[in-house]
């Protein structure tokens, strides 16, 4: 017997094999070192014969230099946060490959000096919210929200309704980030019900702004009372609404959502509002409205540590100017396609022996908003073993589970992704 550790070879000598001199190339030298050595750690404890070495550094490649991996969203949430929220539509991605070596970003290329950053799609932006006097372009909404405080209302109350004290998700509390921000919360009213007054009385010389926030994930119902928007601006103290989920205008399938146009309209001074909720773009935040406030927000040293890379704003830009993003293609698509698309799949499952059955399901917009409201949908349903064997597999599809069933909602999957999550199902079915 050898010893297995005389006989392991040399990294360099294994590197040398032509896939994994190529893995280099893609990949960079880090992660096929780490193949490497971990094929060679399995040959000095005798598991492996040395000459197997490079066959199982090449297996044990990562697909890209990056670990995040695409999935199918079968979950019907969506805007679906733990996903990454929305798709950008292929418009998007385009803008975002052809924005991601040098590009004119703030560069005026007839002039060949130096230009405004992101002008386009604050155009854009204007463009869609006729409204709003001028826009700003953050990194995410609680950027927003933190931006609008450090310039409009460090060290000066915030008046803010007690119904409308909101966490968004993992601890993220609205209230702690204005606080946080440098403002005073002046909290008026009670949980269910806050009137014209309340906010009347508590408003006086420390006043910077009163915030309205849109309670994007909980309802109140019941006996209840806030008032309009409309009332709000009476009160001679500009109002800032944070809208949350993105819409620039009404979306008749969400009567409730409020949208950016409408909210400008009834006289609110700034709106802020998510880019990659409902809106279906990249991670922004968006800050619309009069044109003194926003020039001092993006005036602001602060601003500087919030802006939003060449990246975003590409992205951003396509998804107002360009098709209607994912997002919007999965709120509006009508049952009567899912299910359609739903039997197409079932037969081709059912032909291959699987345990399936197309049943009715209900969507939800999710942490983007429109609480409460559930879109009919369809679902394939499927033995519950499915769960993990389908977030295992390539691509991993995430369902959810109900009722001892694994739920695939075809409402979150994209028409053109249909065939990929036949394949992912009945791969998982081999292994069931
Ligand atoms: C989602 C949300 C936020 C936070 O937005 P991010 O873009 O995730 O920072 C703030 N306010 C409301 C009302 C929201 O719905």
């Amino acid at each position: 017997m050898t010893d297995p550790r005389r006989a392991t070879p040399r990294v360099d000598a294994v590197l040398a094999d032509p896939r994994l001199v190529a893995a280099v190339e893609r990949l960079g030298p880090a992660l096929v070192r780490a193949a490497v050595a971990g094929a060679l750690d399995e040959v000095r404890s005798g598991r492996l014969p040395p000459h197997a070495a490079a066959d199982v550094a090449v297996a044990a490649l990562p697909a890209a230099a990056s670990g995040l991996r695409r999935v199918l969203n079968a979950t019907g949430v969506i805007v679906h946060t733990n996903l990454g929220r929305s798709a950008l539509s292929p418009a998007a991605v385009a803008a975002v490959c052809a924005a991601a070596g040098y590009t004119d970003v703030e560069f005026d290329l007839a002039a060949g000096v130096r230009a405004k950053r992101g002008a386009e799609v604050l155009g854009a932006l204007r463009a869609a919210v006729p409204g709003a006097e001028a826009v700003h372009v953050v990194n995410n909404n609680a950027a927003a929200l933190a931006l609008t405080v450090f310039a409009l209302a460090a060290g000066r109350e915030v008046v803010v309704s007690r119904g409308e004290l909101i966490e968004i998700g993992d601890g993220f509390r609205i209230p702690e980030l204005l606080t946080a921000a440098g403002a005073k919360l002046r909290e008026v009213g009670t949980t269910n019900r806050t009137h014209l007054s309340d906010y009347a009385a508590a408003i006086g010389p420390e006043t910077a702004l009163v915030m309205r926030l849109h309670p994007s994930n909980y309802r109140v119902s019941g006996f209840t009372a806030a008032p309009s928007l409309a009332d709000l601006v009476t009160l001679d103290v500009p109002v800032v609404y944070d809208i949350g989920s993105g819409l620039l205008a009404p979306e008749p399938l969400l009567p409730d959502e409020p949208d950016a146009a409408s909210a400008l309209a009834a006289g609110a001074a700034l709106v802020t509002a998510s880019a990659d909720k409902l809106l279906g773009g990249p991670q922004a935040g968006l800050i619309l409205g009069r044109a003194d406030l926003v020039t001092r927000l993006a005036r602001h040293p602060l601003a500087r540590a919030l802006r939003v890379d060449k990246l975003t704003l590409a992205a951003l830009e396509a998804t107002v100017r360009g098709p209607l993003p994912p997002t919007t293609a999965a709120l509006r698509t009508p049952v009567t396609t899912l299910r359609e698309r739903a039997r197409r799949l079932a037969a081709a499952l059912s032909g291959q022996g699987v345990d399936v059955e197309v049943v009715d399901s209900g969507s939800t917009v999710g942490g983007g908003g429109a609480p409460g409201v559930v879109l009919p949908s369809v679902a394939l349903s499927l033995p519950t073993v499915y769960a993990a064997l389908l977030r295992a597999g390539e691509p991993p599809v995430v369902g959810r589970v109900s009722a001892g069933r694994c739920l695939l909602d075809l409402r979150t999957i994209a028409a053109h992704d249909d065939e990929d999550l036949l394949t992912a199902t009945l791969a998982a079915a081999k292994q069931s």
